[in-house]
């Protein structure tokens, strides 16, 4: 099938990327011009595990090919993604803006049949507007059908090849069939096509998103009770995980969540829950909730300095939202580097993958090539990302390093008895603090 992708960004790109792979025709579109030259010359401007075999093959194959030019991109395919931007407008709902400037051009464009499929993330009642947008000039008959997507960055590409389902809105015939012959391929093992309305898979996808954000928010509310009352957050972790009821995933307490998907789709979620005159008293707390968090090792570490941050240097191991990517959207490390700096002190960071989309954002940072080079003479060590490469230091040359050794981890990479053993002071979430004086 020949098919159209516009927005080449992590979900554009991998969406594309992986339709080729199953042996359709695609074509990328992005406004960005220096990223459409980049994928053009076989460079991938995002870091995602796996991609790049995909990537490679496909275009040199022929099957994948990227392009500013929105009226060539479009000419004969069927399916028409829409993987733009949706970021939150000053009211917290979703800015449809991109969407709707493109559908409107879509409008003008279309010369044969297409689905145009809304992939980015969008409010209910968002298709309607994109018929709406389309239908102003159309010529020739075309559906809209919502298609949100689920995959996490970072495992992005399985996410996409193997889903745990995928949910299309839509009420055409005509539309179901082309979405079942895209999609086939990727669900031969048996997992489903839940096929329902347009406002229910738009709704879906935030109801999906918030649940997982409000599972994250529960413990960390648990982990901030297990502080006062001497429990372990870690215990209780594995004590209900293990129930098939509650399940064991997304219930590591933490710095709070981040990235480009939770903080600003429960924040869209709580403005259509206000536009219909619906007080969800929950995802207010949830929202709260992590914006304390988020900030909660300050307190300890300027405790530990006795108020005074100045001039003094803190280590930061993790930039990125989550490990594996190179996201740093609403990254809990960059708020609190910017209240460290703020306060006087000196920052220097590591972060595997996204130090490179942080430096333009905090200029004032000094940013190392490795991991115990920003431990040089710091302070003490903040962590914000669990990647794998954290898990493990050689504790021997960190307390070398370190002028004290005091360790705030905002992820729970180490038991709080082996900082005790090596001599560590030890600040997590939702367990013990080891103070060694
Ligand atoms: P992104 O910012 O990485 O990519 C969006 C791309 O669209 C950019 O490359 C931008 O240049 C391009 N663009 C903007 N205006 C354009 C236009 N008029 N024509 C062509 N291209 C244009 O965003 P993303 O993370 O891929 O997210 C896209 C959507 O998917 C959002 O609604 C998001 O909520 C949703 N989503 C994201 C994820 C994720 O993990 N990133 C997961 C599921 C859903």
């Amino acid at each position: 099938m020949k098919i159209a992708v516009v927005g080449t960004g992590y979900v554009g790109l991998v969406t594309g990327t992986c339709f080729s792979e199953t042996g359709n025709q695609v074509t990328c579109i992005d406004v960005n011009e220096e990223k459409v030259r980049q994928l053009q010359n076989g460079k991938i401007p995002i870091y995602e595990p796996g991609l790049d075999v995909l990537f490679n093959r496909n275009t040199e194959e022929g099957r994948l090919k990227f392009t500013t030019d929105l009226a060539s991109g479009i000419e004969g395919a069927e399916a028409i993604f829409l993987a733009l931007p949706t970021p939150p407008d000053e009211d917290g709902s979703a800015d449809l803006k991109y969407i709707l400037q493109v559908a409107d051009q879509l409008g003008h464009l279309l010369t044969t049949y297409a689905v145009v499929i809304d992939k980015s993330t969008v409010p209910v009642g968002t298709a309607e507007k994109v018929r709406e947008a389309i239908a102003r000039n159309a010529k020739v008959d075309f559906d809209v059908v919502s298609n949100p997507e689920f995959l996490r960055e970072g495992v992005a590409v399985e996410d996409f090849m193997k889903p745990d389902r995928v949910v299309i809105g839509t009420r055409s015939e005509k539309a179901k069939k082309v979405m079942e012959r895209l999609y086939a391929p990727l669900v031969r093992q048996g997992n489903p096509i839940i096929f329902m309305d347009e406002r229910s898979a738009e709704m879906t996808k935030y109801a999906a998103n918030a649940f997982l954000a409000m599972k994250i928010t529960f413990m960390n509310e648990i982990a901030n009770l297990c502080e006062k009352t001497g429990a372990n957050v870690d215990m209780i972790r594995k004590g209900i995980g293990t129930d098939s009821r509650i399940g064991k995933r997304f219930l590591f307490a933490g710095i709070g969540y981040g990235g480009s998907c939770f903080p600003k789709d429960v924040q869209a979620l709580a403005k259509t829950s206000v536009d219909y005159s619906y007080d969800f008293q929950l995802l207010n707390a949830v929202m709260k909730v992590n914006r304390e968090q988020k900030k909660k090792l300050l307190k300890p570490l300027f405790d530990y300095f006795n108020g005074d941050l100045k001039d003094r240097t803190i280590a930061v191991w993790g930039l990125a939202f989550k490990p594996y990517t190179d996201d740093i959207r609403e990254a809990p490390a960059l708020e609190n580097i910017r209240e460290l700096l703020d306060a006087g002190a000196r920052v220097t960071a590591y972060d595997p993958e996204a130090m490179g989309n942080t430096k333009s954002l905090l200029p004032d940072v000094t940013y190392c090539h490795t991991a115990y080079a920003a431990l040089d003479d710091a302070d003490a060590l903040m962590i914000f990302t669990e990647w794998p490469q954290f898990r493990t230091p050689d504790f021997d040359k960190v307390s070398a390093l370190l002028k004290n050794k005091v360790i705030f981890d905002g992820r729970n990479l180490y038991e709080p008895e082996q900082m005790r053993e090596l001599g560590f002071t030890y600040y997590s979430i939702g367990r013990e603090t080891v103070e060694v004086s």
